[in-house]
């Protein structure tokens, strides 16, 4: 579907769940008025929608060229929050199984969208798992609530616009011509480049990307290593050429090898398969130095900016990063970014069939929309 027939049909596509006879309020009073239309009530909907990559995405484990995606809109009193679930194939969720959870999804239940833990706990209960329409909600529902607040989420949040770091630009496994070709054109848009590692093909990479320039490097193994002794021997090496990270070295489950990693490493070692919502970084906590918190394995904004506090008490670091999405979620996940060490959020710079204008980069730097809400205007 193209983006004008999404937005067209969006409003009236997806059906809201029957209202219940219930209706469950906050006990303390809103900046925004709930009452001066009397029965306002959330209405949820929701419109499948598929993410065209630019280029064929390669990683350890596969390639792909498009990503599976729904878009969701709450519409409450006259104002409209946009939402997101995003669904790389092999995290196992589908459009059919989000799809699924959003039609047990009940908001009319609620007074008003005010009432954000409450509402969110409600749709957590729902099922064990489906953290891409939980996102979805949950980023839809700060959208509106900013929006009615007439505040960006940053400010909401306290943090400070200026401080939101550099993102990190992915520069997928191919061969050494097209890698020095990507490499090229990513100079002077980018101050830091990601790379994919974890293939026979790793050194070749790096020393094809070092061949054109010497900007701060990022590496994600996606757990392509498999012996602890290899992988730290390439963490030496990488960090010898100016990589300043690297991401989930070795297979998510074997953690006392990644600890022993960690501990000898030159470099911060972060999580990324192995954590996904709140409740694993107490579990992960020893084995590595930092955590990559993404709102699609982690339901959404509500509880990354939890997983923020905790792993800083922890002494960890912390990065944002993203799946290959549209702009609504990137942005929801860039109002959190003054707050990380890292942000690797280029999901939307990777697509061709964007549906929103948000956060932007400008030289290098992530600039956060200052609109209310997610700050997005569509397409
Ligand atoms: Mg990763």
């Amino acid at each position: 579907m193209k983006r004008r027939d999404f937005l067209k049909t969006a409003a009236i596509a997806g059906a809201a769940a029957a209202a219940g006879s219930t209706v469950i309020g906050c006990s303390s009073p809103s900046i925004y008025n709930v009452n001066r239309l009397g029965s306002a009530r959330m209405k949820l909907s929701w419109n499948p929608y598929e993410i065209e990559l630019r280029h064929t995405f390669t990683v350890s484990s596969f390639s792909r060229k498009t990503t599976p995606d729904v878009q969701v809109k709450i519409e409450f009193d006259g104002y409209t929050g946009y939402g997101e679930a995003s669904m790389p194939p092999y995290l196992g969720h589908t459009v059919e199984s989000v799809c699924a959870f959003l039609e047990k999804v009940n908001l009319e239940q609620f007074a008003d969208p005010f009432c954000m833990e409450d509402i969110l706990a409600y749709v957590d209960s729902i099922s064990e798992g489906d953290a891409p329409a939980k996102a979805a909600i949950d980023i839809a529902l700060h959208d509106l609530v900013g929006k009615l607040m007439g505040q960006p989420w940053f400010r909401l949040f306290g943090y400070d616009a200026a401080k939101a770091p550099a993102t990190s630009f992915t520069i997928g496994i191919d061969t050494p011509e097209v890698v020095r070709e990507k490499t090229q054109e990513a100079l002077g848009l980018y101050k830091v480049l990601k790379v994919k590692v974890g293939m026979d093909s790793d050194k070749e990479m790096i020393e094809t990307i070092r061949s054109v320039t010497d900007v701060p490097l990022v590496v994600d193994a996606n757990q392509g290593w498999k012996d602890k002794y290899q992988a730290l021997d390439m963490i030496c090496w990488l960090h010898e050429r100016g990589v300043q990270m690297a991401e989930q070295p070795m297979p998510k489950e074997m953690l006392d090898d990644i600890a022993w990693i960690t501990e000898r490493s030159p470099m911060p070692i972060f999580a990324d398969e192995s954590i996904q919502r709140l409740a694993d970084v107490r579990r992960i906590k020893g084995a590595f130095s930092g955590i990559n918190i993404k709102l699609m394995k982690c339901t959404g904004m509500s509880e990354a900016r939890k997983m923020i506090d905790y792993a800083r008490a922890e002494g960890m670091k912390v990065m944002m990063g993203c799946m290959t999405e549209t702009s609504c979620a990137v942005t929801a996940a860039a109002h959190l970014s003054p707050a990380v060490d890292f942000a690797d959020l280029d999901g939307n710079l990777l697509i061709s069939n964007d549906l929103f204008k948000g956060v932007t980069v400008e030289d290098g730097l992530l600039r956060l929309p200052s609109g209310p809400g997610l700050g997005l205007n569509p397409l």
